[in-house]
C-alpha cells in the first residue's frame, strides 16, 4: 500500500515499499483545477519526501498521479502540526450567543467553501419548511454571522460546502436542540433556571475520599411500577419526595437519603443519539452511550421532548433537588466517540478533523464503536474543555465520569481539570483508565498505569473488582471472597488504596483519591448475578453474605467507593452480561426487592455510616496511609487483617481492626493484647458495639469482615 500525507502546508511524505522505484519527474501533484510545482525530493527509509514550491490551500483536495497510480494526499498529520495550529487554532467562543436584540453564531471549519446559517420556525426536519439562508464570513476558519433582532424560539443548523460534499449539521456547540437534536434551538438560557437555581450551591467534600458515588440511570430508578414515582423514566422522577415502594419503603430520592450516599453519578444525560433512542417515542431502550449534541441533554427523560426548554428546565430542577437534599451529581460524559462516523455534526462540519484515523483513511475504533475522537487535536480538545466547563458552571455539575478515559491524552485530561479549577469549585474527575488500542503513544493514554501523569484525576479500579470477586470476564470465575485462594497480598494492596505502600504492596496510584473501588457498574453482570452464577452450588444465604462481604471491602479500603445502584438489594439482570439495549423489565429497579432483601440494604447503610463517622477509612496522602495503615502478619490462608493506628485521619476511634475471612470457618487472628470493642460482623455493620473482647486472640467469623476499634 502507498500512502501519501500532508506534514505541513507544503511538504508531503509519500509512504512506499520500493521508494526507489519511483522518479521525481514522472509525478504530477494538483488540486483538480491547478498542478503543484516540487522544489526538492529526496527518499529517506520507506518514504518519499516532497517538498512544494508554494504553500497549499486545505479547501481543496490534492492527489498524487504516478502511472497507474492515484491517491489523495492525507491532512491527518497536518491537523497535528504546529503549522496548522498556529494558523486556524481559534480560542473564541463558538456556537450560538443569543441577546433579545442580536444573536451572534459563530463554527469553526478552515476546510470549508462556505457555510450559510439556516433558520427554522420548526425544531422537526420531517415537518416540511423552508429556511431563511444566510451566508456567514469567514477569518482563518472562523464562519460567523450576526442576525440584528430577536429570533429567540428559531431552529437553525448549518449548510456546509467542503471538497467532499454539501452537507447540513447541527452545531455541535448548541445548548438547546429541538425533537431528536437534529436541529439547534435558539433560546434565553437565563430563562431556563428554576426558581432559585441561583442560589443553587455544589455539594462541597473536603477531599475526594469523603464521597460515596452511587450510579444511577435516570430511567432504571423510576420506571418500574412499584417505584411509587410518578414521573417513571424522567428528570423529574427524581424530584419526587417520599416515594415509596409496595411496602412503604423509601424509594427514589427518598432511598439514597436513606442509604446515606453523597453523590449521584448519572449515566449518559447528554443527548444520546435519535438512532437509540426515539424522543418522541421512546419504546425503545438504551443505556446511551452514544452521544449526538453533548450540550444539550437528553430529550426523552423530559416531559416535554419536543420544547427545547424543557429538558434543560428540568435536568437543573432535578440538580437543585440533589442538592438540596445534601447529594453531588456526577455527569457520565462520552467524549471518546459519536454514534457515526458520518452522521455527526462534527464530521459534517470539518470532515477527517475530530477522529483519528489510520493512514489508509479508517477510522481507529479502539473505543468498539466506529470512531475514537482525536483529544490530541487542538480545537477536540477545547471542545472537551469548554463542554466540561459549560456543564459545571451552567448545571452545576460537581464531577465527570470518562468513559474510556483511556482513549484521551493525558495532556487534554490535565488540561480539562486546569480549566475547571477556574470555577473553584473542586469538581471531581475521574474514568475508564483502560488500556486500549488506539492511535496514541502508550505514554500519553490516560490510562491506570499513567495515573502517575494525572495526579488529580481517579480511575475506576478493575484490580480491587476483579480480586475481590472474580474477574468480569470469565463469569465462573472466583474471588478472594467466593474462595479464590493465594491472592490476599492483592487485597492487601486494594485496602491501602492501591498506591506505592511497600516494594511488595506497590500499586499505580500516587494518592488514594485516585482510586474508585468498586466491584460492579453497569457494565458486566451486576454483583448478586455475579455470585449466582460463580457460586451455583450455595444457597440463597451464602449468596447474601457474599454480597455484603464484596462491599465490606469496598468500604473499608482505602479510596472512593462506588456502588452501582440495587446492589444494596441484590439487584439482579437476570444474568445478562451487557443490558446496554434490554427492555425494562430487565434494566428497571425492582423496588420491592429492597423489602426482600431488608437485611442486606441495612447492612450496605451500616457500611456508609462506618465510613462517613470514621476518617480513618478516608485517608489521602499515601504517607498518611503507610504511616498509619498496618497489616497483620502471619494471619491465616484467605484471610487478611489490618489496624488503621493512633487516630489515624484524626479518627475518634484511636486504632481500627479490620479482619477480612473469605475461609468457611471461624479464623484465629493474633492481636496486640487490648480490649477490642466489635462493631462489624456477619450480617452486622454500624458504629454501636456489639460485642467486647480483651485479649491477644480473636476469633474471626467465616466470610464476612470483622471491624473492631480500641480505646
Ligand atoms: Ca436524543
Amino acid at each position: 500500500m502507498v500512502y501519501a500525507s500532508f506534514r505541513n502546508f507544503n511538504y508531503i511524505i509519500i509512504h512506499t515499499e520500493n521508494p526507489y522505484e519511483y522518479t521525481q519527474s514522472s509525478f504530477r501533484i494538483h488540486n483538480g483545477d491547478n498542478s503543484v510545482e516540487i522544489c526538492s525530493y529526496s527518499i529517506s527509509d520507506n518514504n518519499i519526501n516532497i517538498q512544494l514550491k508554494d504553500k497549499i490551500d486545505i479547501k481543496k483536495q490534492y492527489r498524487i498521479e504516478y502511472s497507474g497510480l492515484n491517491i489523495n494526499i492525507s491532512y491527518n498529520d497536518l491537523y497535528n502540526s504546529p503549522e496548522f495550529n498556529e494558523e486556524f487554532f481559534c480560542p473564541d467562543e463558538l456556537g450560538c450567543c443569543y441577546s433579545s436584540h442580536k444573536t451572534i453564531f459563530r463554527v469553526w471549519s478552515p476546510i470549508a467553501q462556505s457555510v450559510t446559517l439556516q433558520l427554522y420556525k420548526n425544531g422537526d426536519p420531517y415537518t416540511e419548511e423552508i429556511p431563511e439562508k444566510i451566508p456567514m464570513n469567514e477569518i482563518k476558519g472562523l464562519w460567523s454571522t450576526e442576525i440584528n433582532k430577536d429570533i429567540k424560539g428559531y431552529f437553525y443548523t448549518y449548510a456546509v460546502k467542503t471538497y467532499e460534499g454539501a452537507e447540513e449539521a447541527a452545531d455541535p456547540y448548541a445548548v438547546a436542540a429541538g425533537i431528536n437534536g437534529l436541529r439547534s434551538a435558539v433560546i434565553d438560557l437565563k430563562a431556563t433556571d428554576p426558581s432559585e437555581f441561583k442560589n443553587d450551591d455544589y455539594k462541597n467534600i473536603s477531599n475526594r475520599t469523603d464521597a460515596v458515588i452511587y450510579e444511577i440511570s435516570i430511567r432504571d430508578i423510576s420506571k418500574n411500577q412499584n417505584s411509587g414515582i410518578v414521573n417513571k423514566g424522567k428528570y423529574l422522577g427524581l424530584t419526587e419526595e417520599n416515594t415509596v415502594n409496595s411496602n412503604n419503603e423509601p424509594t427514589g430520592l427518598n432511598h439514597m437519603k436513606e442509604l446515606g450516599i453523597t453523590h449521584v453519578q448519572l449515566m449518559p444525560v447528554f443527548d444520546i443519539s435519535w438512532n437509540s433512542i426515539d424522543e418522541s417515542n421512546p419504546s425503545k431502550y438504551n443505556w446511551g452511550y452514544d452521544p449526538q449534541n453533548f450540550n444539550v441533554p437528553e430529550g426523552s427523560y423530559a416531559t416535554d421532548p419536543g420544547d427545547p426548554v424543557c429538558r434543560i428546565y428540568e435536568l437543573k430542577k432535578l440538580i437543585q433537588t440533589l442538592h438540596k437534599n445534601g447529594i453531588g451529581v456526577i455527569m457520565d460524559v462520552v467524549y471518546n466517540h459519536i454514534f457515526s462516523e458520518k452522521e455527526n455534526n462534527f464530521e459534517k462540519i470539518f470532515p477527517g478533523y475530530y477522529f483519528r484515523k489510520y493512514p489508509d483513511g479508517s477510522f481507529v475504533k479502539g473505543s468498539g464503536c466506529q470512531n475514537d475522537t482525536a483529544s490530541e487535536r487542538s480545537m477536540y480538545r477545547k471542545f472537551m474543555m469548554d463542554s466540561t466547563m459549560f456543564w459545571a458552571s451552567e448545571y452545576h455539575i460537581d464531577g465527570f465520569r470518562f468513559d474510556l478515559m483511556g482513549l484521551h491524552d493525558v495532556d487534554t485530561m490535565n488540561l480539562i481539570k486546569e480549566n475547571l479549577d477556574k470555577l473553584n469549585k473542586k469538581i471531581f474527575l475521574y474514568g475508564e483508565g483502560w488500556t486500549l488500542d488506539t492511535l496514541l503513544p502508550d505514554n500519553k493514554k490516560a490510562k491506570m498505569s499513567n495515573a502517575h501523569k494525572t495526579p488529580y484525576i481517579g480511575y475506576f479500579n478493575d484490580i480491587i473488582r476483579d480480586t475481590v470477586k472474580g474477574s468480569v470476564f470469565i463469569k465462573e470465575d472466583r474471588g478472594f471472597i467466593s474462595g479464590k485462594a493465594g491472592i490476599e497480598n492483592i487485597i492487601k494492596k486494594c485496602a491501602a488504596g492501591c498506591i506505592n505502600y511497600s516494594t511488595e504492596l506497590n500499586g499505580p496510584f500516587l494518592s488514594a483519591d485516585q482510586s474508585v473501588n468498586y466491584v460492579s457498574c453497569h457494565d458486566n453482570n451486576t454483583l448478586w448475578d455475579k455470585i449466582d452464577i460463580s457460586c451455583s452450588a450455595d444457597g440463597q444465604d451464602f449468596k447474601k453474605k457474599l454480597q455484603e462481604f464484596a462491599n465490606a471491602i469496598i468500604f473499608t479500603s482505602q479510596g472512593i467507593p462506588f456502588l452501582h445502584s440495587g446492589e444494596e438489594f441484590c439487584r439482579t439482570k437476570y444474568h445478562c452480561d451487557n443490558s446496554f439495549n434490554l427492555p425494562d423489565n430487565i434494566n428497571s429497579i425492582d423496588w420491592d426487592k429492597k423489602t426482600y432483601f431488608h437485611d442486606v440494604f441495612k447492612y450496605y447503610k451500616g457500611l456508609i455510616e462506618i465510613r462517613k463517622n470514621h476518617a480513618a477509612f478516608r485517608m489521602s496522602s499515601a504517607e498518611e496511609i503507610r504511616k498509619h495503615l498496618y497489616f497483620l502478619e502471619n494471619t491465616p490462608e484467605n484471610t487478611v487483617a489490618f489496624i488503621l493506628k493512633d487516630y489515624a485521619n484524626n479518627d475518634t476511634w484511636k486504632n481500627i481492626l479490620v479482619i477480612y475471612n473469605a475461609n468457611r470457618n471461624p479464623s484465629i487472628i493474633n492481636v496486640p493484647y487490648n480490649t477490642y470493642y466489635k462493631t462489624a460482623g456477619s450480617n452486622a455493620a454500624g458504629c454501636s458495639v456489639i460485642d467486647t473482647i480483651t485479649g491477644d486472640r480473636i476469633k474471626a467469623e467465616p466470610v464476612c469482615m470483622s471491624l473492631f476499634y480500641t480505646d
